[in-house]
């Protein structure tokens, strides 16, 4: 065992990508990566086993129940379930005396679990980015490092996808069977950073994009960059031509006038218009294809998820079926309109009932309602919206998100018109990309008091330095009015660099005033310092 580097266990994640999760997890963490531990996995167990060495102490984690030191290290997104939890048991080292001889992975390893390995929105946002950002944060995760997923599927539809991340192919847990009954790694990483993941899929509260994301389409490009040399076609080799996408799916959730639908898209817009498929193309023809197209027009559905591939100004066209309220399923919307993604999006919903297929003899999984005592079976079928719900069973969500649709035409191409006047595309749309305002310059504000209940506060302002040098689409300015001492403020989003403010603001009082400067809508500048007003 002398031998053996007794190797400080890396467990993942910038403190950032750990916040969304429970803190003591953290604490427990920052212990670990202090102690002297080594990792193995048993494959007779199916668990895996920290080997303490004489001189380490576990410490018992506050708040768990009898001092029992079992760690919560968070192996893929942040769900309240045992199976994404990194679950061990703890032995001396002592015991590996008595146990099967270990076999080394030589290779520096990122353990982690795959989310939902035959969903490609999951695919991309729950594995493959956290994955690749993951692998950016430590340096010795590089391309010889070697992926083990500990989930228990297989390899699923998409495990092309994986394998483009490293160069060593990527172990399943049952395929660590055939390798020996103890592995000890060497040096290994356990668990993602989910620093890149911008939605969450509802199993707490109806899904939405999260609370706090942190990741811009500077990032998501960098990746779909890597994507796209790993596949092996030269980003230089686009054409000029400009053309529409229909990513159409061929089982389920139908455009029921696929041809129709095609041909008026491309009268409209004078563009060629090609329909892809997961089912009759292979991924990187689909990436290939969307890389380069004007504009994305899909059902909704885990297909969407391409559009991190789109070029920027391209626009993305989400439909929607009847009962389907887009707004409250925005993981393509959320994704598209990320700051720096430069991407249009537009949502269209199917409104007329005459114009959708219901399935509700199918089984459940596929949206069948069959199942359900014949009042809710009514209830469902006369209802004009699925309302809100969790994850991930519910069967008026998976019968209404089931159903094909015949698309409206005329509606769909004016819904597309009112954003997109002329042309879609890169060609016609200049951004100024993803660069943020500075502080706004020069902050002053003047008082003035009228009668002993009437105040006024004329606040100005100059525009931040960075801007003189940018074409920006849009400027506004949020101001946020706070009365000292108070913890509520009012605040404001105005157009100009100053504001005469006389609507609850009193005589002799001391306001704070927060200004800050935003571009484009989401391009949020930093607070300049705060301003002291008294009336
Ligand atoms: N899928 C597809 N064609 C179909 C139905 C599904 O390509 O006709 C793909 C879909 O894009 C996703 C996976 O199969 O990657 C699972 O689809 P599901 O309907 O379960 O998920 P959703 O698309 O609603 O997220």
């Amino acid at each position: 065992w002398k031998y053996i580097k007794l190797h400080e266990h890396a467990a993942m994640g910038g403190k950032r990508s750990w916040s969304s999760c429970a803190s003591p997890q953290e604490l427990l963490r920052l212990r670990l990566t202090t102690m002297r531990l080594f990792l193995c996995y048993s494959t007779e167990a199916e668990e895996f086993v920290y080997f303490h060495s004489n001189s380490s102490v576990m410490p018992a984690q506050p708040g768990l129940p009898g001092g029992s030191s079992r760690a919560l290290l968070d192996l893929s997104l942040c769900v309240r379930s045992h199976t994404q939890y990194f679950n061990f048991v703890e032995l001396p080292a002592a015991a590996l005396k008595f146990m099967p001889k270990p076999v080394f992975v030589p290779d520096v390893a990122l353990i982690a679990n795959r989310f939902n390995p035959d969903n490609l929105m999951h695919v991309f946002h729950d594995d493959l980015l956290p994955i690749y950002y993951t692998m950016q944060q430590f340096s010795d995760l590089d391309l010889e490092a070697r992926l083990f997923f500990m989930e228990g599927w297989s390899e699923g539809v998409h495990f092309d996808l994986y394998k483009l991340l490293s160069n060593k192919q990527p172990l399943l847990r049952e395929e660590l069977k055939t390798l020996g009954r103890l592995l000890c790694f060497t040096k290994s990483y356990v668990g993602l950073s989910k620093i890149t993941t911008w939605y969450q899929y509802g199993f707490v509260q109806p899904q939405g994009p999260k609370a706090n994301i942190l990741v811009s389409g500077n990032e998501i490009r960098q990746f779909t960059k890597f994507m796209m040399q790993k596949l092996t076609y030269s980003l230089e080799e686009s054409s000029s031509e400009e053309y529409i996408v229909v990513f159409s799916r061929t089982i389920n959730r139908l455009i029921l006038n696929e041809a129709e639908l095609i041909l008026a898209l491309a009268q409209e817009f004078q563009m060629k218009t090609i329909s892809v498929s997961l089912e009759e193309h292979s991924f990187s023809d689909i990436v290939r294809l969307i890389s380069n197209a004007s504009m994305l027009v899909s059902m909704h559905g885990a297909q969407l998820v391409m559009s991190l591939f789109l070029p920027r100004g391209a626009t993305v066209v989400e439909l929607f079926p009847y009962a389907i309220n887009p707004e409250h399923y925005t993981p393509y919307k959320t994704l598209a309109t990320l700051p720096g993604m430069d991407l249009q999006y537009i949502a269209w919903q199917n409104t007329d009932k005459e114009d959708t297929v219901t399935y509700p003899d199918r089984p459940w999984d596929q949206g069948g309602i069959a199942h359900l005592d014949k009042a809710e079976q009514e209830r469902i079928i006369k209802s004009t919206e699925v309302p809100r719900h969790l994850c991930c069973r519910n069967p008026e969500w998976l019968f209404r998100a089931y159903q094909d649709t015949k698309v409206n035409i005329p509606s769909l191409i004016h819904v597309i018109r009112q954003a997109v006047k002329t042309k879609p595309g890169p060609r016609s749309r200049k951004w100024s990309g993803s660069l943020y305002p500075g502080k706004v310059r020069d902050a002053k504000c003047q008082a003035s008091v009228q009668g002993t209940s009437d105040a006024k506060l004329a606040v100005s302002w100059q525009i931040p330095w960075n801007l003189r040098y940018l074409k920006v689409r849009e400027v506004k300015y949020e101001v946020w009015i706070q009365e000292q001492g108070e913890n509520t403020y009012m605040p404001y989003i105005l157009s100009h660099q100053n504001h005469t403010f006389s609507e609850n603001i009193k005589p002799f009082t001391i306001y704070l005033v927060w200004i800050r400067c935003i571009f484009n809508k989401n391009l949020l500048g930093p607070f300049a310092d705060v301003l002291l007003c008294s009336t």
